[in-house]
């Protein structure tokens, strides 16, 4: 496709315009606490019903001559939705003072996970609902744990049925101290806890006379008290990249970088930083096809972005403006909400979808799985079964950018693909700091004041007809790995490669020369260093060393730059589940070279030659 047929595609969209602000808030609570009268006297004491609605439920009950229930009000307006005879919205919603407030339909526990996790359904804040007259129960320990694990932050907890207690202070402040020391093990922290009748409206829209010891806000205020995310366009740039395009016109090289602003917004002329790879340019023209070229776009938008300086990066690579740039790991918190038949295990390898990006994930660390239909929880075990929430650590084999959920919702949410099927949803919590994470930050600070020269990357690129890249060693002593590699250096040289073969000996009679009371870290580091030294003057850097392990390894590709192609060669037996190829004990340097070389294309380091 040419790049003007696809910006042609992806240009059809602009942002909607909210004349109000929009709150969406989920409720939830054992069955028969009051959650459908809590909405239903929302709805009424907000003056959010058409007009004449609640007289005429009411006359209808008393036509039929039972009592009225505030619980009815949800029932018609449902019914009347199923009809498609809709009121102004599709949804239920009430208005407050400040703003428009969609409730979101919870009807189980599974369903409200699945969209939740999935981003079909996204609850901004929540109410939980407590019967004053049964008490803490099982189940509303239960609901706090989901939202805790969902990441919703701000909760109100309303306690209901006061009338039934006869408005007692002492059972409302026991139901308080007990619930609110329960949410803290669950990492929510409540705004509010509101006593309330909701049959008979106190603290609802307004105090009522029966609980005078009660001083806080009504429902309807702690609504109003909630934080309301900013809007897309007002947060910080996140725009994963979908494709690069080049132009099809002779002689000219630029490329076009094409994809969806899913936060903020990005002005020609814009430094942006690209993530993981953490590569840098300015923005020089925005793209959008039959619109003129525009200075500036906002989320959400499809643009295509030429950039200053040309600069290598692939699809799945988040664009941001450099001081609030995505986090990046290989390994994070998350929860993990399980669809696939089979299960989810440890030993593992799926393929994980975050924003663009597809690298292969699996579980580091199964912290605890919940099972999503009754709830309940269960530390330990190896596996997440069907329709279960796992907490997890996750590790990826190669570097994503991401967000925590609750800072930005499009990169803080994933799915897991096993095959071709999407069987899993996740959001993510936490990033979990190592070794690792501390030498690309290292990284990160030495590519910020690295002076550079005349000849770009681009160029040696196009005069050495490959991209640079670490093509490391694995395996025990004796394998032939050592064989390989020269075997490997003499033949990419032959074939015009720009390379070559730094063995840690090497670089430990050289910059290590002060060695005797470095640690093992340093020397990782040093070599890493003068790898990435080799690197960013465009060599195929060859690496045997017996001195370095797995761990190691995914330090020296942190130093060398998450952008940079590093590949794992392992021959023998052993642990090889990190390998990029796995060659057998012994096997012959030249066949071993050849499958190299396919990897080295594939990779797309080995381009014209
Ligand atoms: P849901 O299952 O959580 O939606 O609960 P409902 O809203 O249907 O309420 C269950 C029952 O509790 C109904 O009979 C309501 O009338 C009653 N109820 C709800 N709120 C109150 C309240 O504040 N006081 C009293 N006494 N009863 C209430």
């Amino acid at each position: 496709m040419s790049s003007a047929e696809h910006l042609e595609l992806i240009s059809h969209d602009s942002a909607p315009a909210h004349a109000r602000e929009q709150l969406n808030l989920v409720i939830v609570g054992h069955v028969d606490h009051g959650k459908s009268t809590l909405v239903g006297r929302l709805l009424a004491d907000s003056n959010s019903l058409p007009d004449g609605k609640l007289e005429t439920i009411q006359g209808i009950c008393r036509q039929q001559g039972k009592d009225f229930e505030y619980a009815f009000l949800l029932d018609a307006l449902e019914e009347e939705q199923d009809q498609g005879i809709t009121i102004d919205s599709a949804r239920v919603f009430f208005k407050t003072d400040k703003r428009d407030v969609i409730i979101i339909d919870a009807p189980g526990h599974i369903e409200f996970l699945k969209n939740m996790i999935s981003g079909a359904a996204r609850a901004e804040a929540a109410i939980l609902l407590i019967d004053a007259h049964e008490g803490v129960q099982e189940n509303s320990r239960r609901h706090g744990y989901l939202l805790g694990m969902l990441g919703i932050r701000q909760v109100t907890v309303a306690v209901n049925k006061m009338d039934l207690v006869n408005y007692d202070q002492q059972v409302y402040d026991r139901i308080e101290a007990e619930y609110r020391a329960f949410l803290g093990t669950c990492g929510v922290i409540p705004r509010r806890f509101v006593p309330i009748s909701a049959r008979e409206g106190d603290n609802i829209a307004s105090p009522g006379s029966a609980m005078s010891w009660y001083t806080g806000p009504t429902i309807l205020e702690t609504v109003d008290l909630f934080r309301k995310e900013l809007p897309p366009e007002n947060q910080p740039l996140r725009l994963p990249v979908q494709d690069i395009y080049k132009f099809n016109r002779d002689g000219d090289d630029r490329r076009i970088v094409a994809g969806r602003i899913e936060a903020g917004e990005v002005r020609v002329g814009d430094e942006v930083i690209f993530s993981p790879s953490g590569k840098r340019s300015r923005v020089a023209s925005i793209e959008a096809f039959a619109a003129p070229q525009t200075e500036q776009a906002a989320a959400p938008r499809c643009v295509g972005l030429t950039l200053e300086q040309q600069i290598f990066i692939d699809r799945g690579e988040v664009i941001s403006h450099v001081e609030s740039a995505p986090r990046i790991a290989t390994r994070f918190r998350a929860n993990i909400f399980w669809m696939g038949h089979r299960p989810m295990v440890t030993d593992r390898w799926y393929t994980l979808k975050l924003a663009t990006r597809r690298v292969e994930v699996r579980i580091a660390d199964l912290l605890g799985v919940l099972d999503a239909s009754e709830l309940d929880g269960a530390q330990g075990g190896q596996q997440i079964g069907r329709h279960d929430v796992g907490e997890v650590v996750l590790e990826t084999r190669k570097p994503v950018a991401f967000d925590l959920t609750h800072e930005f919702e499009s990169t803080g949410r994933f799915v897991i693909v096993d095959e071709y099927d999407v069987v899993g949803g996740g959001i993510i919590l936490d990033t979990v700091h190592d070794a690792v994470s501390e030498a690309r930050e290292d990284a990160k600070r030495r590519d910020f004041e690295w002076v550079r020269g005349e000849v770009d990357a681009a160029a040696r690129e196009s005069r050495f007809g490959h991209r640079p890249a670490l093509v490391l060693f694995t395996g025990d002593a004796g394998v032939g790995k050592a064989l390989i590699a020269r075997e490997l250096e003499r033949t990419l040289f032959l074939g015009g490669a720009t390379c070559y073969l730094l063995d840690a000996r090497n670089v430990f009679l050289s910059a290590d020369r002060d060695t005797a009371r470095l640690d093992k870290d340093e020397l990782v580091r040093r070599y890493g260093e003068v790898a990435h030294l080799f690197m960013d003057a465009g060599h195929v850097v060859v690496s045997t060393s017996n001195t370095f392990g797995l761990a190691d390894h995914q330090v020296i590709h942190s130093l060398v730059g998450t952008g940079a192609t590093v590949l794992t060669v392992h021959v023998g037996d052993g642990p090889a589940d990190r390998a990029d190829l796995v060659l057998p004990a012994g096997a012959r340097p030249a066949e071993a070279v050849r499958e190299i070389g396919v990897l080295l294309r594939r990779e797309k380091v080995l381009l014209g030659i």
